[in-house]
């Protein structure tokens, strides 16, 4: 199923290039520097369970798409928070996708589907309702072995580095089991702080007691609060976490004066902030953290731009990361402005950008990365994780930024076996957008086939200090 050509430009002498550049880079190892697999498999090394706990249940791409067409959550074995009766038959959830699989073509969920059952499990015929029993076979049989744990997966991956994300009330027990067990497999934290640094997020004032409780500092006061952040800090990276990672609404910053700060926390941790109040609080501490990062190293992406839970009635049923967040319009030249006064021109500081907003590409991103020192524009994210997404971000990016202000690829994902196809299919985009430059004559292919190898693999590895 697979055509060793996918995704190269059909024109002779751009697919010739391609072809070359492709070859140096396709059995390079996996640098994966943001994700959010689960821990606990690498820590546990249990076998999956099912073709649909690994394909469909965990993967909102694909729920969503089958959602959008009639098929209730419950169905797809998606679980449901006040414990109503969800499906607990894989091989009838398996069924369904099998039977609907006509409604991702032309979607990556798709291409890294059809991937992962290609490369990973031997399969070779198309998914259908007529196959859907023969592949949830010949899956399920493979995952009965012991070379479909988790932590043979990885090896046969060929992962260099794993990252995945964590809240910092987490005990990051599982990385400490990793730690433990002795296995070679590097994964590491990544710190997260939405939970304690967003006022508006669930549970946010049990959050800081409870940041308060596993820190021993008082999070009642603005000092002990951001002391409360750098000892957890300080835990993540004692997990091998080299970044933090910021999932605003917006990238809105603040640069407030020691008391102004202190009084808009006293409101925000009593809970009685407004929704420009919490605003302000959220822009105030990216400015923090961006301070806390050059001083402990940490590497800080910002992912803004998501309206969270757009579907009230599904977030209620089911809570969070199911498919329903959508992107809005994000702004970062004005936003960004106070932190970039006090830190943009730091050398030592990395402050990665991420958008759902292509609008942003060519007329904020690549200007600010292509300028300030401390900024680096983040790969094609999440709806634009797609062949026609990358593109679109290289043709956008590149001529202000260059391709040194980019940091490689992130494959940002929950599902495990996508991460080789998703790897595998930014490599192909991005030989072929250089095959083009080359065949253009704007470079030469020595040039674009060191690029590709940057672009593949050490650039990841350097922004992320991995
Ligand atoms: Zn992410």
């Amino acid at each position: 199923m697979l055509n060793p050509d996918r995704l190269f430009p059909s024109d002779p002498t751009q697919r010739a290039i391609a072809r070359r550049l492709y070859g140096e880079v396709s059995a390079l190892p996996i640098i994966s520097p943001h994700g959010h697999t689960d821990p606990s498999w690498f820590a546990k090394n249990e076998a999956f369970p099912d073709p649909a706990s690994l394909f469909v249940k965990p993967d909102h791409y694909a729920f969503r798409m089958l959602y959008s067409q009639g098929i209730p959550l419950e169905q797809l074995g998606v679980p449901r928070k006040d414990g109503g009766e969800t499906s607990s038959d894989s091989r009838a959830i398996w069924r369904l996708l099998a039977s609907n699989w006509h409604l991702f073509r032309g979607t990556p969920t798709s291409m890294w589907l059809t991937h992962a059952f290609e490369t990973v499990f031997g399969v070779t015929e198309r998914l259908s309702a007529a196959s859907a029993d023969r592949i949830f076979d010949q899956i399920e049989d493979c995952l009965r072995k012991p070379e479909f744990r988790p932590r043979a997966l990885f090896e046969r991956f060929n992962l260099e580095v794993l990252a995945t994300t964590e809240s910092p009330l987490d005990t990051l027990e599982h990385h400490k089991a990793i730690r433990e067990s002795g296995w070679k497999g590097r994964v590491i934290t990544a710190f997260r702080p939405d939970p304690v640094v967003d006022p508006e997020f669930e549970g946010f004032r049990e959050n800081l007691a409870e940041l308060a409780r596993i820190t021993g500092k008082d999070t009642a006061t603005w000092d002990g609060y951001l002391a409360a952040l750098a000892d957890r800090r300080q835990y993540f990276k004692s997990f091998g976490a080299t970044s933090t990672d910021h999932g605003h609404p917006t990238a809105a910053t603040a640069d407030l004066a020691p008391a102004e700060a202190a009084k808009l926390f006293d409101i925000v941790r009593r809970g009685g902030a407004t929704a420009e109040e919490a605003e302000l609080f959220r822009a105030q501490m990216l400015t923090e953290m961006a301070r806390m990062s050059l001083e402990d190293g940490l590497v800080m992406q910002i992912h803004p731009g998501s309206f969270r839970n757009h579907n009230e009635l599904v977030f209620q049923r089911f809570g969070r990361d199911k498919g329903a967040d959508i992107p809005s319009g994000t702004e970062y030249v004005r936003a960004l402005k106070p932190l970039l006064d006090r830190f943009g021109n730091e050398r030592d500081l990395t402050i990665i950008l991420f958008t759902l907003d292509e609008d942003s590409y060519a007329r904020e991103l690549a200007p600010l990365a292509g300028h300030y020192p401390a900024l680096r524009v983040g790969p094609a994210w999440w709806f634009h994780d797609s062949p026609e997404g990358m593109r679109r971000y290289r043709e956008m990016i590149t001529e202000t930024a260059g391709f040194y202000n980019t940091v490689g690829f992130n494959d940002d994902t929950r599902a495990f076996c996508s991460i080789p196809a998703r790897h595998d299919v930014a490599r192909r985009v991005d030989c072929s957008f250089l095959a083009r430059l080359v065949a253009e004559h704007r470079m030469e292919e020595d040039e674009a086939a060191e690029l590709a190898v940057d672009l593949a693999y050490r650039l990841a590895k350097n922004a992320y200090k991995l």
